[in-house]
């Protein structure tokens, strides 16, 4: 079933009206939130648990079970802190973006209804350097909030006191990674720390912290006010709600659109999108959740279900449900070699099997793109992505192995065809 219009929760999503606050308001955010918080602490956790609510940001942690980690007391006098990732950029991926351009204040009002649910001080929203305009707006958006006494002292008029901090980030990707990004706030250099302790029992200044993505708490205000089983009537078993999916490549009318959890790869592509470039025939592979996962070729995603255990089913994930759609027209060898180039860039070098084995991948992947390589390097080149994957500090080394080993399981020929052709060519200019 897919998504009705007054089933949305980003009803500005496409900036049709003013972020402002009094627009805002007309949308229904900021609407007696300090009756959202006398429901207590333990009840607002428990309709986000019940909710099915899972973490927007890639990994689907479920969010509820995420803020119960939070101490319920401080013990030794230490603050809890919300930080709200909005380091969008894991390639292909742009929700979160529209979401601050246009809906800001919902995602402000989630910072405050989520970070008195966890006993947090203060949330800190980490926005990526390259927004700069989204920066700006939220800046904008965060005064008006503070002027109009919904932030700050006695918030909302709720006795609770909660500050609201945007911190602009410099452009490394690798930030985006919680503890790397607490590291960042911190002042320090962006790297990831190893894990554990959790962020809940060691974050930011060494006191208690969740990590929540845009998406994530921008929903909280709208679940709380609509109720844990309106949100979970959407979607199926394990994969709940709505969700805010961002198609681009080879489609008639790449998007961000907000649809219901577990939609039919092809239902999207259709409604939303105007259809594959040049008929469903035309279709080669789709990336389905950001650049993190693992490719899937034509004929298994079109009747995929777009949600976590869906995608899981056909050897990816959905991430971001950022969705890469390539046509038959992609050098899909290009494409994925170009991804390797960005994950040795991003990598903060910190562990040996990342720091030298993205470099490796690239190298190898750019040698099979010319066809230079010999097959077995096809084989080597998988097993070394095997040795990096789960071998190192954070995430990122997992993102760099990911695409290639879809590239191999499912284009093998193809890197094959070229290296036969190389060697074909070279041996005819030779004879
Ligand atoms: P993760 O699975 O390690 O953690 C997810 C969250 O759950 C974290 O907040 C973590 O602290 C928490 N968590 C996990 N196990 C826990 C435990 N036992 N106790 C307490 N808390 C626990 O994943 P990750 O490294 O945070 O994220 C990886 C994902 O990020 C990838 O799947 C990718 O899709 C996504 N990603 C997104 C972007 C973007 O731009 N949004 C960029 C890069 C990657
Ligand atoms: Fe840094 Fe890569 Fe290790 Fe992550 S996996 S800590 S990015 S070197």
């Amino acid at each position: 079933m897919a998504l009705q219009d007054k089933d949305r929760i980003f009803t500005n999503l496409y900036g049709y009206q003013l972020w402002n606050l009094p627009a805002a308001r007309a949308r229904g955010d900021w609407d007696n939130t300090k009756a959202l918080l006398e429901k207590g602490r333990d009840a607002i956790i428990q309709e986000i648990k019940d909710s099915g609510l899972r973490g927007r940001g890639g990994a689907g942690f479920p969010t509820g079970m995420k803020w119960s980690f939070m101490p319920k007391e401080s013990k030794d006098g230490r603050p809890s802190f919300l930080v709200i990732n909005a380091d969008e950029s894991e390639p292909g991926s742009c929700k979160d973006r529209e979401i601050i351009r246009h809906d800001p204040h919902k995602l402000i009002e989630g910072a405050l209804v989520a970070g008195f649910a966890m006993g947090a001080r203060a949330a800190y929203i980490y926005i990526r350097g390259e927004y700069i305009r989204e920066a700006e707006t939220l800046f904008a958006a965060v005064a008006e909030a503070y002027d109009a006494g919904l932030v700050g002292k006695n918030a909302s008029g709720s006795g609770y006191d909660f500050d609201v901090f945007v911190h602009r980030g410099a452009g490394a990707y690798i930030c985006g990674e919680e503890t790397a990004m607490i590291e960042s706030i911190e002042g320090k250099k962006g790297q990831p720390r190893l894990k554990p302790p959790f962020p809940a029992g060691a974050g930011l200044y060494g006191c208690p912290t969740t990590v929540n993505n845009v998406e994530s708490i921008a929903v909280a205000p709208t679940i709380l006010r609509r109720g844990a089983g309106w949100f979970a009537s959407f979607g199926r078993e394990n994969n709940k709600g709505t969700k805010l999916f961002q198609i681009s490549g080879h489609v008639n009318k790449p998007c961000v659109v907000e649809e219901e959890m577990s939609i039919p790869f092809s239902e999207l592509i259709e409604k939303h999108c105007g259809g594959i470039r040049g008929g469903k025939d035309n279709l080669l592979a789709v990336i389905p959740g950001g650049s993190s996962v693992p490719l899937v070729p034509a004929d298994q995603i079109w009747d995929a279900p777009m949600d976590f255990d869906g995608l899981r089913a056909v050897g990816s994930g959905l991430g971001t449900a950022a969705v890469i759609v390539m046509d038959k027209s992609t050098d899909i060898v290009r494409a994925i070699s170009r991804l390797s180039y960005f994950y040795k860039h991003e990598s903060c070098g910190q562990c040996t099997p990342c720091r030298e084995g993205t470099g490796w991948m690239w190298r190898v992947m750019e040698r099979l793109r010319k066809g230079d390589a010999d097959v077995q390097e096809i084989d080597m080149l998988w097993n070394v992505t095997k040795q990096v994957e789960g071998h190192t500090i954070c995430a990122l080394g997992d993102a760099a192995a990911w695409p290639i080993q879809g590239l191999i399981r499912h284009f093998r020929p193809e890197i094959e065809r070229r290296i036969a052709e190389k060697g074909g060519a070279l041996r005819e200019a030779a004879e």
